[in-house]
């Protein structure tokens, strides 16, 4: 039982905008209205947030091991977890560890994380990397629009049976939803092609183009009442001038709901790496007048990283412009990732643009419900790298003393100087907790409401922001002290989000002969078993499906 006095709330989902109040949490680590006995923190002066919600990282699994792997040289530059009674060892750096991935999450007031790209060939490996990740709760969402079953089902019409492989695919992976990564374009890539108009059909297949990926996939979603919508990649990643499919995607998607990831690799003019500029004028219009669709941003930090994704073509093109290392891998017939090691530089027009277009996202886009904190990390910028991000949104002077760095000819070719925006702290609770938590149907997380998760995190007030935000003085995991004075103090095992939708029974039978005719494993040693997840709290879609 814990008992915090004194300080100054932040729960924007319910309203309240710094106002001194108790808090109570039960013996079950939940919210509660009152408590006998047990542990007085006395917070007067301080900030309390509902804890941190990551809705776009990648955390575990093949990519993100893969990407540990190419980059030994970053290993001895970076911090490193000694052992000790409450920590495991672990190296911090541009693609933490496991262990050190959640001791580092957890030591900036983030509780939640949701790694957001699974294969389902890999679930089994991602799944034991989650449970490898302390502190924090989890939930993955598992590729799917490159997935060949489905595309063949799509191809013939067969929505239905499209939608049933969906839901199979998903608790055969025990996923918590579904991530659609450059619809079409990961699968003609084995073909060395990629997918860059949405109404053109995609390599190998005569009528299916992405357009209808999206679509379906998006209403496939909904049908199977998944918590999160479709969580969507969008073709033309990075590319100068994709605002026209990014805009052209949107509009594929209305009166839908859609999570968009990372907007700020998607939101380019121009018509070559000369000419690209930054267009989130337009994009942010859109969100504003489309309340029902929600975003991170995928800002860029300058220096070193490492990007990973499942857009093999787009790797391939990154590889191509730095001549960096990079590796690429094949996921049989359901996806792919590429990785390539990357440097942002203030004084390169192009990672300029998007360091501000990443910043002008979040400042344009006017509700705070609908624009979430990220790097897509560690694409952008590592995600320990926050506190930065969060002091540029709320200090236009300290964006002004950055703009100076950036050369004078990509001023013409951003907004971001002309934004006096800067956000508020209750503002800022919204986009990185409160927000994410809404959009991942997580109702008892980012908020501080009877009956929730008491996750949360005290900050010691500080005109110096990104001390405030990167050296929080309490961070509390379901009720316990995990984090004080900077020291780790307890690491307890984080749960794992699950949803198991409505599948037609008929579904194995239908699978297995497709299976066995193009996959190396076999079909009974495919779905992760449920006994592989170590803590799982798990969702039943069932009821409201078939529309
Ligand atoms: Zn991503």
């Amino acid at each position: 039982m814990l008992r915090i006095t004194g300080g100054k709330v932040y729960d924007p989902a319910h309203g309240i905008d710094g106002v001194v109040k108790d808090l109570f949490v039960d013996d079950h680590g939940r919210f509660t209205s009152s408590v006998e006995g047990g542990r007085t923190i006395d917070a007067t002066g301080m900030i309390v947030f509902p804890g941190g919600v990551d809705v776009h990282t990648h955390v575990a699994g093949g990519a993100i091991n893969f990407a540990r792997a190419m980059t030994p040289e970053d290993h001895r530059r970076t911090q490193a977890f000694i052992r000790t009674k409450t920590r495991r060892s672990g190296l911090g750096g541009m693609a933490p560890t496991t262990f050190a991935t959640g001791y580092l999450y957890a030591g900036m007031g983030w509780t939640t994380v949701n790694e957001a790209a699974v294969p389902v060939l890999s679930a089994r490996h991602t799944h034991e990397e989650l449970a490898d990740i302390p502190i924090v709760d989890k939930t993955s969402l598992t590729l799917m629009a490159n997935n060949e079953i489905m595309l063949d089902q799509m191809e013939k019409g067969e929505f239905e049976r499209a939608k049933q492989v969906v839901a199979w695919y998903l608790w055969a992976a025990k996923s918590y939803g579904i991530k659609a990564v450059n619809p079409g374009g990961v699968a003609a890539w084995k073909w060395g092609k990629d997918a860059k108009q949405l109404s053109s059909p995609i390599e190998g297949y005569s009528k299916l183009t992405p357009g209808v990926i999206i679509t379906q996939l998006a209403r496939i979603c909904d049908e199977l009442n998944l918590p999160h919508p479709m969580h969507l990649h969008c073709n033309n990643l990075g590319v100068p001038g994709n605002i026209s499919t990014t805009l052209e995607t949107l509009k594929h998607l209305e009166g839908q709901r859609a999570h968009i990831a990372h907007s700020q690799y998607h939101a380019y003019g121009g018509d070559g790496w000369e000419t690209i500029c930054s267009e989130t004028v337009q994009l942010a219009e859109y969100f504003n007048s489309h309340p029902g669709i929600t975003t991170d941003a995928g800002a860029v930090v300058f220096g070193n990283t490492i990007t990973i994704t499942a857009d093999g073509p787009w790797q391939h093109l990154l590889y191509k412009l730095t001549g960096r290392k990079w590796g690429n891998l094949d996921v049989e017939n359901e996806t792919g990732c590429g990785i390539v090691p990357y440097t942002y530089r203030p004084s390169n027009l192009v990672n300029a643009v998007q360091w501000a277009a990443g910043l002008e996202l979040l400042l344009l886009i006017r509700d705070p419900w609908q624009v979430f904190l990220s790097t897509d990390h560690p694409n952008g910028g590592c995600f320990w790298r926050y506190p930065e991000i969060i002091e540029l949104l709320m200090c236009a002077d300290v964006r002004k003393e950055c703009l100076k760095a950036i050369p004078d000819r990509v001023k013409s070719k951003i907004t971001l100087a002309e934004i006096d925006r800067e956000y508020t702290l209750g503002e800022i609770a919204i986009a990185m907790s409160a927000g994410p938590a809404r959009a991942l149907g997580l109702a008892r997380k980012g908020n501080l409401g009877i009956g929730s998760d008491a996750d949360l995190v005290i900050y010691e007030e500080d005109t110096n922001i990104q001390k405030m935000f990167g050296h929080p003085r309490y961070v509390i995991k379901a009720g316990e002290v995990v984090i004080e004075d900077g020291d780790i103090r307890e690491a307890p095992q984080g749960r794992e989000y699950l949803v198991k939708p409505a599948c037609d029974p008929g579904t194995d039978e239908f699978m297995r002969p497709l299976f066995e005719d193009c996959y190396t494993m076999s079909f009974e040693n495919y779905p992760v078993e449920l006994e592989r997840i170590e803590h799982p709290e798990i969702r039943d879609c069932s009821e409201a499906t078939g529309k």
